[in-house]
């Protein structure tokens, strides 16, 4: 069992190589419930393989991940569903779905092969439309709505899952600001109102910073910095991670702006 009672996922020594090269090495972390962590680093550094490992869709070589105490490598794929949502970097192409099918899909790990949606399922399913601002557009095609949109849609469908843990992958990163700030809020307010635990994996270090209050960094597959925005956005650290010099200003409000130093 990973080392301590309160996490409700954990990492142990994790390794993983889709190939010959692991991936990631001797990766270790814990997450505690309502804690809102964003895992940044550069392309390639091993952000949507964790993600996956945490989600129970691909399966560690060596170390070991914890649920609750429970290896999550003896859990039924079910059951890790109705405990923690994830949300992939690309878009699923949903073709023929109409939005409110898409949410629904959300109640999956709730249903059995014989049990159809109830009316508690629909309930649930309208109020992850209303948090999302989806409802407006429930009878519309997944395919002809925007991506902003669908972004909007998967969330509202993984709200619908009643998860513990989101665990989204870039979910920021094909948006506007005005679309990028209204789901991190919703986020937010998730993570306020049901002590929903969120890991997203972000290139925006100042989105990330002003939101998640503590700040995983990974490079080459190794976590290079874990810790509060203001230790892990060094100077130092991040020029030797990203390469590149770079300028970091503190805002009032906690969060941090770095820009490349051209
Ligand atoms: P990030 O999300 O930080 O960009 P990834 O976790 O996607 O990084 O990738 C980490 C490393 O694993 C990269 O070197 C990438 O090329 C490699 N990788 C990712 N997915 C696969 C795959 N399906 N098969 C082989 N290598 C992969
Ligand atoms: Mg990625």
């Amino acid at each position: 069992m990973v080392e301590t009672q309160q996490a409700l996922l954990g990492m142990k020594d994790v390794v993983f190589s889709y190939l010959k090269d692991p991936v990631l090495k001797n990766v270790s972390l814990n997450i505690k419930p309502g804690e809102i962590i964003g895992v940044i680093g550069p392309n390639g550094s091993g952000k949507s393989t964790l993600l996956k490992l945490l989600a129970g869709i691909i399966k560690c070589k060596s170390g070991q991940i914890d649920y609750k105490g429970s290896n999550i490598c003896s859990m039924k794929r079910k059951d890790i569903a109705a405990a923690v949502s994830w949300i992939p970097q690309e878009n699923p192409m949903v073709f023929a779905f109409r939005v409110i099918d898409v949410v629904m899909m959300g109640r999956h790990p709730y249903l059995s092969a014989l049990n159809f949606e109830n009316e508690q399922d629909y309930i649930i399913v309208q109020d992850a439309m209303e948090r999302t601002g989806t409802a407006q557009f429930a009878r519309r095609l997944f395919n002809d709505i925007s991506s902003g949109e669908r972004q909007r849609v998967l969330i509202a469908s993984a709200i619908a899952q009643e998860p513990e843990l989101m665990l989204l992958d870039e979910p920021t990163s094909a948006l506007d600001i005005k679309y990028q700030i209204e789901i991190l809020m919703i986020l937010k307010r998730l993570n306020e109102t049901r002590n929903m635990s969120v890991v997203l994996a972000m290139h925006d270090l100042h989105l990330a910073s002003r939101f998640c209050r503590r700040l995983i960094l990974l490079n080459c597959g190794e976590i290079v910095a874990d810790g509060a925005p203001a230790d892990v956005l060094q100077k130092d650290i991040l020029e030797k991670v990203y390469g590149i010099s770079v300028n970091i200003f503190a805002k009032d409000d906690g969060a941090f702006i770095v820009t490349p130093e051209v």
